[in-house]
Order: C-alpha cells, then sequence, then structure tokens
C-alpha cells in the first residue's frame, strides 16, 4: 500500500473542544493505520484560549499554519470568559468567522442522519422505520450577512440580500457534486416568488441541471422547506440555498437529529478545507469528560472524504461510529435517560470496530 503524507492544523479551542479533539485523533489514527495515511498534525491556537495566551482570537501564526496544512480540524470557540468582550474580539466572531474569511471558504457542508437505533432521540414522531439521511450545502460567503447598503440607526434597519450569477453557479456545483455522490437528488431551496436574489438563483441552478443527468433537481420555497423538514424528513437527499436560509434550515434539521454532540460540518472552499463540529463549545459540559465526541469525529471522517479524497477510510469510521451506537453505547446527551460513557469511553468503543 502507498503511504499517503497529510498535515492537519489541529485548533481544539475552548471548553470541550479539547476533549474531543484528542478522542477524533485517537480515531484518525486508528483509521489512518488501516488506510496508509501518515498524519502530521501541527496544533494552534484560537478563540478563548488564543485570547488568553497573545490578547488576539486568531493569532496571524494560527492563520499562517492552517494556510500552509492539507486540512484544518477545529473543536469548537467560545465560552462566558469572553463574552463581555468588544464583539470583534469574541471568539466567535474575532477567531472563528475571520478564519473562515482568511481561508476564503465558502460552501458549508452539514451531514444530519437519524440512526434508526436512535429514533427516540428525534423530537418529531417519524413513522415506524422511517429515518433520513441529508446533507445541507449552505452558501457562505454573499446573501444578507454580506450585502452593502447595510444601515442601522435608530428609526431604520437596512440588510442587502445580494447574489450574482458567479456565487451562486459555484455553490450549485458544489450541491450538485455532492447529490451526484449520495443518492442522485437535490433540492435547491429559494424564495423565488417574492425576492430578485432567488429569481436569479433559480434561473442560474436550473440551467446547471444539463450538465447533471445523474442528479434529479426540484426547487422548494424556502417556508415549504422548513414545513417539509419536520413533516417528512426522509424526502430530501441534498439541500443547497443561501446563506440565510442555510443558517435557519440546517439548525432545523440539526434539531431533528436529536443532539448537536452528533453533527459534523465541514466549510469548503480555497485552498484549505476547515472541519468542525455543528455545535459550540458546551461550556455546561467542559472538562466533565462526558461530551459526546462523534460530531468532532466524524468531521474527522468529513476531511478523509473532502480534502483527502479517502472515502473508504471516512466510511470505516462512519460505520464504526454506527456500530457503537447499535451496540448501545450512548453519550449521556443521547441516553435518553438511561445509562451513559464518558467521552474517551465511546471513543474507545468506536476505536475498538474500526480495528476489528
Ligand atoms: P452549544 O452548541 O455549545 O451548546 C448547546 C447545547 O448543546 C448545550 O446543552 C450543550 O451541552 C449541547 N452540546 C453541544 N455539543 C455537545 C456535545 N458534543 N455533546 C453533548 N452535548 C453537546 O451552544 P451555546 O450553549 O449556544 O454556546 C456555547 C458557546 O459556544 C458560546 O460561547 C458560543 O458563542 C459558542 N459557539 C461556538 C460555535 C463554534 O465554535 N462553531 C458554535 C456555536 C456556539
Amino acid at each position: 500500500m502507498k503511504t499517503v503524507y497529510k498535515r492537519v492544523a489541529v485548533l481544539p479551542g475552548d471548553g470541550i473542544g479539547p476533549e474531543v479533539m484528542k478522542e477524533s485523533l485517537r480515531v484518525l489514527d486508528a483509521a489512518a493505520a488501516k488506510s496508509g495515511l501518515s498524519l502530521h498534525y501541527d496544533e494552534a491556537l484560537i478563540g478563548g484560549a488564543a485570547l488568553d495566551a497573545t490578547g488576539l482570537p486568531l493569532p496571524e501564526e494560527t492563520v499562517q499554519l492552517c494556510l500552509k496544512s492539507d486540512a484544518v480540524l477545529l473543536g469548537s470557540v467560545g465560552g462566558p470568559k469572553w463574552d463581555k468582550l468588544d464583539p470583534a474580539l469574541r471568539p466567535e466572531r474575532g477567531g472563528l468567522l475571520a478564519l473562515r474569511k482568511r481561508l476564503g471558504l465558502y460552501a458549508n457542508l452539514r451531514p444530519v442522519r437519524l440512526y434508526s437505533c436512535l429514533a427516540q432521540t428525534c423530537p418529531v414522531r417519524l413513522a415506524p422505520g422511517a429515518g433520513f439521511d441529508l446533507l445541507t450545502v449552505r452558501e457562505l460567503s454573499s446573501g444578507a450577512y454580506f450585502g452593502e447598503p447595510r444601515v442601522l440607526d435608530a428609526e431604520h434597519g437596512l440588510d442587502t440580500m445580494a447574489y450574482d450569477a458567479v456565487t451562486v453557479r459555484r455553490i450549485a456545483a458544489v450541491g450538485f457534486a455532492a447529490a451526484a455522490r449520495r443518492g442522485g437528488r437535490l433540492t435547491s431551496v429559494d424564495k423565488a416568488n417574492v425576492l430578485a436574489s432567488s429569481m436569479l438563483w433559480r434561473t442560474v441552478v436550473q440551467a446547471m441541471a444539463a450538465d447533471w443527468s445523474g442528479v434529479s433537481l426540484e426547487h422548494m420555497y424556502v417556508d415549504n422547506a422548513a414545513m417539509q423538514l419536520i413533516l417528512n424528513p426522509g424526502h430530501f437527499d441534498v439541500i443547497v440555498t443561501e446563506n440565510l436560509f442555510g443558517d435557519i434550515l440546517s439548525d432545523e434539521s440539526a434539531a431533528l437529529a436529536g443532539s448537536l454532540g452528533m453533527l459534523p460540518s465541514a466549510s469548503l472552499g480555497g485552498s484549505v478545507h476547515l472541519y468542525e463540529p455543528a455545535g459550540g463549545s458546551a461550556p455546561d459540559l467542559a472538562g466533565k469528560g462526558v461530551a459526546n465526541p462523534i460530531a468532532q469525529i466524524l468531521s474527522a471522517a468529513m476531511m478523509l472524504e473532502y480534502s483527502f479524497d479517502m472515502v473508504d477510510a471516512a466510511r470505516a469510521i462512519e460505520t464504526a461510529v454506527e456500530e457503537a451506537l447499535v451496540a448501545g453505547f450512548r453519550t449521556a446527551d443521547i441516553a435518553s435517560g438511561g445509562p451513559s460513557v464518558g467521552t474517551k469511553e465511546m471513543a474507545d468503543a468506536i476505536i475498538a470496530r474500526l480495528e476489528a
């Protein structure tokens, strides 16, 4: 087997970040050992940990390390200790959002899956045996969060939702490619009955469909999509949508999975991609050794797939996670009040199945 060498920038961050990161690296090492992958980890500071050590939430040294790495694996940032700082200095805005910008990331991928053995953690009552496995592809660089003009005074609040065809094409291509790799179904979500930016969105996405003959494309208004996610989440394979709609729909779909501790994410674009759990630093759990490491572990699996093209190794991790869940291992967040294991024990159970 030919050995593949990769350098990973590891940014554990704050709260539960360092605890779940440590376990995800053990799982990565177990998967790498079976796949001819040699991983070198360089650790750097971000968020509150960086503020405490250097006075800055994103030291330039961290950015430079990320830029020369093959991928970035991040824990999470933030916590009550830094909540009172000037917003621009706070761990999320000054650290994570700034890093995403410096890396030029424009596509956020959030897979959400309900494992049938965890059906009781889903807040929506699904038909017996019904599960879901969907991926939201959210545009990260444009839309109302970045549009100009932007005005705020005592009497007015104005945001601008703007998209150009180039930006729509590049995110739609990520959506089509993801659908082609998965179940072959793409739902493009917009509000093309009202918004000009959505009318452009729909026209551009529709024009691309001919180049993706293996993917069936449907368009859905965002209000209907929000409803269908609750009524029939199994309908969706891949959703592609603009920034604000994606922010809301991806959190809605995350809630369906029962715990943030299960949900990974990937942010793609630029030359280096970033992988991190969908949840935050969970200060309520930090230091207790009880956080669910699965979101971090599945983020590492996404890194293997999207940055290193090691799909088999990624699938091996995902299968080991599922087997550990089927065998009954539960951290407290998914235990539904029953017996639970800690962060390390959950990782041990996954590694044991990976090495079996
Ligand atoms: P959070 O995601 O940290 O926690 C929300 C709930 O989910 C909590 O009950 C927490 O215990 C639970 N949870 C999250 N991850 C879990 C895991 N792995 N295992 C078990 N339970 C888990 O969100 P919050 O409480 O709103 O924010 C806490 C801090 O995290 C804030 O400072 C916020 O700014 C920051 N934050 C960071 C990120 C990020 O780094 N990407 C994202 C969101 C929030």
